[in-house]
């Protein structure tokens, strides 16, 4: 038997964007645990706006568990928040509205800046760098600094090492702003990732002095700087196998019906980035495109050369957006398009 370190992993009450919140437990195991073999756990919901004071106790229901690279015998544990009944959802609980579905595939170009002294790490003080054209996908001092790249290939390997499905990073178009993407088979699974993948880097990044920024639009609409997004590629056993250009055609009315639940569900601050300028489609219109980054949904041209079948883009989810919620989202919405 070997002691191993539990961290529980969950999401608070804060709103609009919820937290990352953790604590450890250290239990006995033969080798390392699987889901089945984790307890529930509680916390007090009164410290993480989740309930009040006089019945503060909220559960922590394991939903995925991952190694951890940075401990002796660590397990990184990802629950969902409970009623003190255990089986109730909490109100804050978004990956319980997730329709369970195997066939449901999603992909999330996580965007976001580092920063370090309440700027982007590398900008001078008190001013910018130069403007942007070189950053992204940049090679060298200039374009990169010194120790952004390490912290973003420490972050890969940790998040590698985990399980969690990365299919690339790179450098982004602002100086100081980067990009992972995690793909996931089942309607929960990249999701579920993407947390973990945040809770990662935070943690990574507190030796560094250095603070993650998921707001959309860090530098303000004011300046030339973009904004970062969480596009959202989405496909289902019906939209790979059968398709269309009918059930395309179908599904694209049901997004524009539903372009309002989309934006509520989609990252705050969206009207700072979705102008209509930088690779983005202004938050009161919803249009789609084949390969256009200038609209709501793009169209690859994959898609429409293999009979309308593939997965499709949603750009407009942002940096700060809860994957879970997202993904629910957007299920629900392909949920009303009927498939024959
Ligand atoms: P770009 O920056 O050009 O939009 P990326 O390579 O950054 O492209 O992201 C493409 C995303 O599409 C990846 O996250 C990938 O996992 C995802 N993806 C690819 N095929 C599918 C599919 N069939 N269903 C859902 N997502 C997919
Ligand atoms: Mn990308
Ligand atoms: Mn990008
Ligand atoms: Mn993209």
């Amino acid at each position: 038997m070997a002691k191993y370190k539990l961290e529980y992993v969950w999401l608070d009450g804060y709103e609009p964007t919820p937290n990352l919140r953790s604590k450890t437990q250290i239990k006995e195991f033969a080798e390392f645990p699987t889901l089945e073999q984790l307890p529930m756990w509680g916390f007090d919901g009164s410290s993480t706006r989740q309930a009040e004071g006089r019945s503060s106790d909220c559960m922590l229901k394991p939903v995925a568990v991952y190694p951890d690279a940075t401990r002796i015998n660590g397990v990184l544990v990802m629950c969902e928040v409970m009623q003190p009944d255990g089986v109730t959802p909490h109100a804050s609980n978004g990956r319980a509205t997730i329709l369970d579905d195997e066939g449901t595939w999603f992909g999330f170009e996580q965007e976001y800046f580092l920063y370090q002294d309440g700027v982007p790490l590398g900008f001078p003080k008190g001013g910018y760098p130069y403007p942007q054209g070189k950053y992204y996908t940049g090679v060298g001092f200039d374009a990169v600094g010194d120790i952004a790249r390490e912290i973003v290939e420490e972050h890969l390997d940790l998040c590698l090492e985990a399980g969690i499905n990365h299919e690339g990073i790179n450098a982004e178009v602002a100086k100081g702003q980067w990009e992972f993407q995690i793909f996931g088979k089942g309607s929960k699974r990249a999701a579920d990732e993407v947390w973990m993948a945040r809770y990662i880097l935070l943690r990574l990044c507190e030796s560094y002095r250095v603070d993650v920024v998921w707001h959309c639009k860090p530098l303000g609409l004011e300046v030339d700087w973009n904004g970062s997004g969480m596009h959202c590629n989405f496909s289902t056993t019906h939209m790979r196998e059968v398709g269309g250009q009918a059930y395309f055609e179908a599904l694209m009315a049901a997004f524009d019906k539903y372009k309002n639940e989309h934006i509520a569900v989609y990252g705050p601050n969206n009207h700072l980035r979705l102008t209509g300028l930088h690779e983005t489609q202004a938050i009161d219109k919803f249009n789609y495109g084949i390969a256009n980054r200038g609209a709501s949904i793009r169209v690859p041209h994959s898609f429409v050369n293999n009979g309308y079948k593939g997965y499709l883009e949603d750009r407009r989810p942002n940096s700060e957006g809860d994957p879970y919620k997202i993904a629910g989202r957007v299920l629900q919405t392909i949920q009303t398009v009927p498939t024959k």
